[in-house]
């Protein structure tokens, strides 16, 4: 459902990348016909906890997060892997998906923000599930792609962390990922920005971060190594299916 052209932002634009849909409505009944009735107690809590947080717009929407969720069991996904936990939503909702004996390596410089989310994670009793690594992602990423026996070792990794490396990591875990796994790579509509008119009133953050993305989107569409779907779920993901 488009809007036609009128200058008023909406409520839903003011949400910002919770979701691209056109139509605040349309979003607000998805959550409430499809998503929160079936949000799982701890997931609500934590998405609760989050929004008292001043960094809030960082967390996975709970569309998304169900998406994520869902994705994974589809996959059979065992070995996992995040970049970027924040409070740790999308990794709750990774971590419920697995099974018992599956396993999440959550990498963020911030042990601080995990901390909050963490009660609720044990609560939930998926904690044991998780492997969390504090500290910048590449340089553990390069220590394991220089062993080999992890090539090929992950089912699945979500990619939502600093967007300006999204094409460092992609160089990296392209070895990680088995063959026929998927790396999911988030915020790749990027607030919308991508298509906006040079002179357009873009926050500082998005305007930087905007070339990283157009980059990243470049080169994923050209990668022969995997078969993508760029999907409009909360700020945009794309998909990577690796093939070789
Ligand atoms: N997936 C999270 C969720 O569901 O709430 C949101 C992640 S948030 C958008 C981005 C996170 O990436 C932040 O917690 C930040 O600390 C982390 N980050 C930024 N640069 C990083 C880096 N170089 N290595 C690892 N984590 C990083
Ligand atoms: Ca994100």
């Amino acid at each position: 459902m488009a809007t036609t052209g009128e200058a008023q932002p909406t409520k839903h634009q003011e949400v910002g990348h919770k979701s691209l849909l056109q139509s605040d409505a349309l979003y607000q009944y998805i959550l409430e016909t499809s998503v929160y009735p079936r949000e799982p107690e701890s997931m609500k809590e934590l998405r609760e906890v989050t929004a008292k947080h001043p960094w809030n717009l960082m967390t996975t929407s709970a569309d998304e997060g169900q998406f994520l969720n869902l994705l994974l069991k589809l996959i059979n996904a065992k070995n996992t892997m995040e970049i970027g936990v924040y409070t740790g939503y999308s990794l709750l909702s990774t971590a419920l998906a697995l099974p018992e004996d599956g396993k999440i390596l959550a990498l963020d410089i911030n042990r601080e923000n995990y901390e909050i989310g963490l009660p609720i994670i044990e609560k939930a009793g998926v904690a044991h599930k998780i492997d969390f690594r504090e500290g910048p992602a590449l340089p553990l990423l390069d220590e394991m792609v220089d062993d080999v026996k992890l090539h090929g070792s992950f089912d699945f990794i979500f990619v939502d962390a600093d967007k300006d490396n999204y094409l460092n990591y992609h160089k990296r875990l392209i070895d990680l990922v088995k063959i026929g796994g998927v790396i999911g790579y988030d915020n790749t509509l990027w607030n919308g920005s991508l298509v906006a008119p040079p002179d357009a009133p873009l926050r500082k953050y998005v305007r930087y971060y905007r070339d990283f993305v157009l980059e990243l989107n470049k080169a994923l569409a050209v990668d022969v190594r995997v078969e993508i779907c760029q999907l409009p779920v909360g700020d945009g993901i794309t998909l990577c299916r690796r093939i070789s």
